[in-house]
């Protein structure tokens, strides 16, 4: 039985507003296991994973065994629970391994969200039972190699339906998990009425190839692909039947944009925990580096940070319990999360000096993470459009 201990409070060191207490006490004691069993099975491990530029595929199967995939989706979840606290996992995930809770975050929320938003309830039922218990895995096919900010308009993969049939065809980018994926959900424009649709590809397939995409700089143990698309047939029974639309596409990503916002977070406390620690033991001038004041001033800038990130989040969680997130919500919480992030992890590298841009100083792996979740989700100046049509009334997209 877990219970709250002094493990909460020394896992919090970054949460100087006592957030998680916000919590309830069940929803504590999930997060607790969940740090026990990160620091038993991902942070020995994480740092080679990353060099060696491999996926950790089988943490899925465990991490579906915890529990941690259910929470969100009526037909498998344990209990009920606030947004604030599923994406509390994400943070601890990316606290202790952004490429684990990236690998993470498309398996659950953008495979298992596109199914849970889009699909019949025949098909919720089919899928995320399984899904949710780590058994299939799934991936997400949005991005493709010349269509990346566009694709709301420039998508160019196609479906075209023969009989009870669709054919696919086209190439996607950067699709993370489709080399070992069950599902592929491929976003596709039927040629009929030129809507995006989405498409439950049962992999291996025939027409269906995922490449690894190698020499990352950023999340290296996440296996992304590039994925050609020629003829792979999908019957009918696997569209997504509630996916009319670009906007369909958009209500997925309402939710991992601000799940990678929570992910910034995290990031930026595992990069804060390991240059706290390494600013008390390096000394220089006789002196821990950690007591001169132009390093205490980059510690309280990152702190800072993560706080007023956290304090985003919980209020944009706030408003998805209720029903009133909008799309500008999470892209304001995406685009502040990333940019507070980027500044964090380098002030965090700075710490450590020539040691920071090393694995071993235990800052360099979230250094580059970073990068990634600054550009994916929507980029920086993606979201920031996205949130100032709001504001304005226009839409600025296009010059
Ligand atoms: C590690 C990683 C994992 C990913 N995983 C997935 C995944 O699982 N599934 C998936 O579908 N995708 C995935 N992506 C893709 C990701 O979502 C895209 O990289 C992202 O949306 C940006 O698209 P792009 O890379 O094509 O950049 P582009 O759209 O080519 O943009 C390049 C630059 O131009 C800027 N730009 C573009 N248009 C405008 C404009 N109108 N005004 C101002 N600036 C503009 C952008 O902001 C950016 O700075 C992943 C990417 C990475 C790096």
């Amino acid at each position: 039985m877990t219970t709250l201990s002094r493990d909460t409070a020394d896992a919090l060191t970054a949460d100087l507003f006592a957030f998680q207490s916000q919590l309830t006490e069940e929803e504590q004691c999930a997060l607790v296991e969940l740090r026990e069993f990160l620091d038993e099975h991902v942070r020995p491990y994480a740092d080679d994973w990353w060099d060696r530029a491999e996926s950790p595929r089988h943490l899925l199967k465990q991490l579906g065994q915890l529990g941690i995939f259910s929470y969100g989706f009526d037909e498998t979840r344990p209990f009920a629970s606030s947004s604030a606290f599923r994406n509390w996992i994400g943070l601890e995930l990316a606290r202790c391994d952004p490429s684990t809770a990236v690998l993470v975050g498309v398996h659950v929320g953008l495979g298992m969200g596109s199914i849970s938003l889009n699909g019949s309830d025949e098909q919720r039922a089919e899928w995320l039972p399984p899904l949710a218990a780590g058994e299939l895995i799934a991936a997400f096919g949005l991005t493709e190699p010349e269509h990346g900010s566009d694709t709301a308009r420039g998508l160019a993969t196609t479906a075209e339906l023969r009989g009870d049939e669709w054919v696919l065809n086209g190439a996607k980018r950067w699709i993370g998990n489709a080399t070992f994926a069950d599902v592929v959900v491929i976003w596709a424009r039927d040629v009929a009425d030129d809507r995006v649709k989405g498409f439950l590809v049962r992999t291996p397939a025939p027409g269906f190839t995922a490449t690894k995409i190698e020499r990352k700089i950023s999340m290296r143990a996440v296996e992304n692909a590039d994925i050609v698309l020629t003829d792979v047939v999908v019957p009918e029974r696997d569209r997504l039947k509630r996916a009319e639309g670009f906007r369909d596409v958009a209500r997925v990503l309402r939710h991992t944009r601000l799940e990678s916002a929570w992910h910034s977070a995290g990031v930026s406390m595992g990069a804060f925990e390991a240059a706290l620690a390494y600013a008390q033991g390096r000394r220089q001038f006789g002196r821990p580096i950690a007591a001169f004041q132009l390093v205490q001033q980059k510690l309280a800038d990152v702190a800072t940070n993560i706080t007023a990130t956290l304090a985003v989040n919980i209020a944009a969680s706030r408003l998805s319990d209720d029903g009133a997130l909008a799309e500008h919500h999470s892209s304001l919480a995406k685009t502040f999360a990333a940019s507070r992030l980027r500044q964090s992890v380098a002030l965090c590298r700075e710490v450590a000096g020539g040691n920071g841009v090393q694995l071993d100083a235990g800052i360099a792996r979230y250094f580059g993470d970073a990068e990634a979740i600054y550009s994916f989700e929507g980029t920086h100046e993606m979201n920031s459009l996205i949130l100032a049509r709001a504001l304005t009334g226009h839409a600025a997209f296009v010059a």
